[in-house]
């Protein structure tokens, strides 16, 4: 568990809030360290990294978690999104010796921010559990 502004989980079944943190940073309107963009994705390092490489991968589109995207986005951006994470991993040298991929989904997964985020974590061995 964080503390912070955002550590409260939320209702991954909420209408997409598109005043949530990660809407602003897809405006540009609050900071991000961006590690790689494209037309289907954005990825940019945690602010309270859990690991020496702790990136978050989003989609460019208002959905609120992985439920609601993969239920309701269209294929291209799927494709799209997917690749990009597998791209990042890429860039950034990870897949040997090897990353983790996690996305937390609503109350029960401790998701606090509501727009669809996969955490990439690596840059050493990892334990049981992150994020
Ligand atoms: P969740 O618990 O899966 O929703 O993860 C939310 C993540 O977003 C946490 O790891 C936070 O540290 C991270 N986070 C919250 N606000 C920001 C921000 O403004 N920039 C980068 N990361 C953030």
């Amino acid at each position: 568990p964080r503390t912070g502004l955002f550590a409260m989980p939320i209702d991954a079944t909420l209408p997409y809030d598109d005043q949530n943190v990660f809407a602003r940073i897809l405006r540009g309107e609050i900071p991000s360290k961006t590690v790689y963009e494209d037309d289907f994705a954005l990825a940019f390092h945690d602010i309270a990294p859990q690991a020496p490489v702790h990136v978050l991968v989003i989609p460019k589109g208002p959905y609120v978690s992985w439920d609601d995207f993969s239920a309701r986005a269209p294929e291209a951006l799927i494709a799209g999104f997917v690749r990009a994470v597998g791209k990042v991993a890429r860039d950034l040298g990870l897949v040997e010796p090897g990353y983790r991929l996690l996305a937390n989904v609503g109350n029960h997964g401790g998701q606090e921010v509501p727009h669809l985020h996969v955490h990439l974590f690596g840059g050493a061995p990892l334990g049981p559990m992150l994020a």
